[in-house]
């Protein structure tokens, strides 16, 4: 390299650096992991003024280049490996306790690479940034089955603790994975997942690669850019692994709630539509099919046109999208989806687009002004080929609708905003059946026995806070602090009451409930879903008449109304405050879709079409389970006549329920993912950053309970069933009394353990012993 070309000199230099410093590491990602490096990158894309800019490159690669070194997992020269536990792993062990001090550990630790720490039981994951090689299959060797304090901590010990949990005890298991957007949640679950199939022992490789397929898959349907994450979850997903007895996998099956349809026709500044949209028009664009699935070649789409323009090329050079399309395509092949029936997904997919494409003007005469038509009917005769439905048909649906009036059934025309709203409302159900009939059909194909036993992960979108928020981001936050609430009632408060009830004398924890808010959401009749859809359900309401109306009757401390936002309302959420503007809230609510679009949906000849619109996509047995343990969910829930279901919030408000209902039936483990800054930079950590989501988070009162309390606690019949092979031999079958538990404990030599007037009080690291040395019989 010459000093004439700054940039190459550049680039040159800092491969150079970049290979000296990866020379005694065996492994490759090591390489990419540098040239991934921020500075580098950004040294690659200008001219900079050389002397400063390398001497600060040295320097931050030596600084790479030491901390790579010292990090946990490092591969010394007989090529074994060396993992290193510290004192600080569990934040429970720390003599020392204030929030300053779990910060300073915590930045130590990330600036080490150590990006996970134990608060008892439960996980702290921050979000490295970067890819880190401490998931290979060495890694999963090491976390399997042994004493957690043996290893670092680690995402895959969190998975064994539940896997070892279900085989142990043969009872379902629950990891519930939460923080707020870009916080690493997804990862983690595909972490688990991956885990998991290790554990179970997926001898059958088909199997394994199923299941491997799933995230992935729903992924590219259910995934979106947002201003936060590039690939966050606009969708909950609670993925059960189903076991044997004998804890060998046996499949899987996927719930999947409240899906974000409306990004389907519209996206935030800056945002984007569903990946699936961009990875079909890329990967139809490069295999020349475009004119078979009838999509524009000059422009793409209206729904997924960014608002800076140059989107075509934007589009079709991304390798990315390319790529993805093809491993979409070897999902849906791996799971077992025949090809008629993708085909069908990318005729819906790529009808969608087409729908969004057409245009309404008004047409006026001298007896009717409200009345539309379509100008560019090649769109629409698109879509209507692609449905496999009648064009005029179609056109009919969309620019006129039946009314009913004393048994007569008159035709209306649709104004230009009516029939635009109708389309739009037609793409949302399109995309919204269709994503629940894929997931579905997974479940078939993965084949799941209900009998067995079941590790389910639990990974929703994270809390919200943009510059704007809508319905969405409420529906969202809500769910959010469900989950938090769920964790305040495992976490403190159900351990206290217990304590009480029991005798048995551990000081209590003050922690922030979050139950207040969420009665002023989901309380009846008063709350501010019951509002809405109150509000919903009048013609005459307006977004102005809503916001009015959450004014006058939320008299609540974490509502407000900002006097400079007309359409604004404030919420203080446990994660933070929160402004929500109510421009198009009921609209959204309302999500209807008009009959005379059913209808004709119906008359399509594609099979898979005429499933989506047969009967309305219900789960099956919901009400039945809802009412399960409703002690940890507030009384304001109900289980809901079906027929009720038809605003979005009260859909919500239905799923939200259903899914509570599958968690606490499990044993839950908790992962609670930190995100380290705002910028996505690996290395990076923001003291306050952390320090907020630690408080709201509660992780400091976590820290306390879980020294001072007892997290688990078994009757004293279950105690003895589940150990007396510690102290007795097979065929004494004691009897399950208080004495009988006592002398089990003192066989085991565990100290710390308390007695109850019912049950056996045990520290968290206290089942793990007994675990180990029911193992070792
Ligand atoms: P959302 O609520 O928006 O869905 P999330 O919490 O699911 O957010 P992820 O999508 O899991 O966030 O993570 C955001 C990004 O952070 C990932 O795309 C990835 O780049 C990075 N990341 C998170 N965890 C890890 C990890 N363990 N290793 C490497 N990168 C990670
Ligand atoms: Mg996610």
């Amino acid at each position: 390299p010459t000093l004439r070309n700054p940039e190459e000199w550049c680039r040159s230099f800092s491969h150079f650096i970049a290979q000296c410093l990866i020379k005694d590491f065996e492994t490759r990602p090591s390489v990419t992991h540098l040239l991934e490096h921020p500075f580098i990158k950004q040294a690659h894309g200008k001219e900079m003024a050389l002397g400063q800019q390398l001497s600060t490159l040295i320097c931050e690669q030596q600084d790479l280049g030491c901390k790579l070194k010292t990090k946990h997992e490092r591969i010394n020269t007989r090529k074994t490996l060396i993992i290193e536990t510290s004192p600080d792993d569990d934040l429970v062990n720390l003599e020392f306790l204030d929030e300053e001090t779990i910060i300073k550990h915590l930045s130590k630790r990330y600036d080490e690479l150590q990006i996970y720490t134990y608060v008892g039981d439960i996980l702290i994951a921050l979000n490295p940034f970067q890819t880190l090689s401490i998931y290979s299959p060495q890694f999963s060797k090491l976390y399997h089955g042994v004493k957690r304090a043996d290893n670092p901590p680690h995402i895959f010990a969190t998975a064994d603790a539940a896997y070892q949990g279900m085989v142990t005890f043969c009872k379902d298991q629950c990891i519930i994975i939460s923080g707020e957007s870009g916080a690493g949640k997804t990862e983690s679950a595909h972490l688990i997942v991956q885990h998991l199939t290790f554990l179970g022992k997926a001898n059958n490789r088909t199997l394994r690669e199923k299941i491997l397929q799933v995230n992935p898959l729903v992924e590219a349907f259910g995934n979106a850019c947002t201003a936060i994450n590039d690939n966050s979850s606009r969708f909950g997903k609670y993925l059960e692994m189903k076991f044997t007895p004998t804890g060998a996998v046996m499949g899987a099956k996927i719930s999947e709630y409240l899906l974000e349809k409306s990004r389907v026709i519209k996206q935030a500044t800056g945002e984007k539509n569903f990946h699936i949209f961009y990875y079909i028009y890329a990967g139809l664009y490069h295999q020349e099919k475009l004119k078979k699935y009838r999509l524009p070649d000059k422009k793409p789409p209206r729904y997924i046109e960014n608002q800076h323009g140059k989107v075509m090329q934007d589009i079709v050079s991304s390798k990315l999208y390319k790529e993805q399309f093809d491993a979409i395509q070897d999902c849906f092949r791996i799971i077992g989806f025949t090809d008629e029936e993708v085909n069908s997904v990318y005729r819906i997919l790529c009808a969608i687009l087409n729908t969004g494409n057409i245009e309404f003007t008004a047409i006026t005469s001298q007896h009717q002004t409200d009345k539309s038509e379509v100008p560019n009917v090649e769109a629409l005769e698109n879509a209507a080929a692609l449905l496999c439905i009648g064009p005029e048909e179609l056109t009919e649906a969309l620019t006129s609708h039946c009314v009913v009036t004393r048994g007569e059934t008159i035709i209306r025309t649709n104004t230009v905003d009516k029939a635009t709203d109708v389309r739009d409302a037609m793409s949302k159900a399109l995309y919204g059946r269709l994503f629940s009939w894929i997931v579905n059909r997974i479940n078939a194909l993965l084949h799941v026995a209900e009998s067995g036993m079941n590790v389910g992960i639990l990974d929703i979108f994270g809390f919200e806070n943009f510059k704007k928020n809508s319905f969405e981001q409420l529906c969202i936050n809500i769910a959010n602090e469900q989950i938090q609430f769920y964790f305040n009632q495992h976490i403190f408060a159900l351990e206290q009451m217990e304590y009480q009830s029991e005798g048995v004398d551990a000081s209590l924890v003050e922690y922030e409930d979050n139950r207040p808010i969420l009665d002023m959401f989901l309380q009846k009749p008063m709350g501010l879903l019951s509002l809405l859809d109150e509000e919903s359900r009048f013609p005459q309401a307006t977004d102005q008449t809503l916001v009015d109306k959450f004014e006058d009757n939320l008299r609540y401390k974490y509502f407000w109304r900002p006097k400079r936002f007309e359409l604004c309302f404030g919420i203080q959420h446990y994660a933070g405050k929160v402004l929500y503007n109510v421009n198009g809230f009921l609209e959204k609510n309302r999500d209807t879709l008009p009959a005379d679009i059913v209808v004709v949906l119906r008359t399509s000849e594609n099979k898979l079409l005429q499933q989506l619109f047969s009967s309305p996509l219900t789960k099956t047995g919901r009400c039945q389970r809802l009412v399960i343990k409703v002690l940890i969910i507030p009384v304001t829930f109900f289980a809901p006549p079906p027929s009720l279901c038809f605003v979005s919030s009260l859909r919500w408000q239905y799923s939200l329920m259903d899914l509570l209902s599958k968690m606490v039936v499990g044993q839950p483990h908790f992962v609670r993912c930190i995100k380290p800054n705002d910028d996505r930079q690996a290395l990076r950590f923001f003291k306050e950053r952390v320090m907020v989501q630690l408080r709201y988070t509660g992780i400091l009162e976590t820290v306390n309970i879980r020294r001072q309390g007892y997290s688990h606690r078994i009757l004293f019949e279950e105690f003895v069933n589940r150990y007396y092979y510690l102290a007795f031999r097979a065929h004494q079958m004691p009897d399950s009394s208080k004495e009988n538990a006592v002398a089990i404990l003192e066989r085991a030599k565990l100290e710390n353990w308390v007695l109850g007037k019912t049950k056996v009080f045990l520290k968290y690291y206290h089942v793990e012993q007994l675990n180990l040395l029911l193992r070792e019989l």
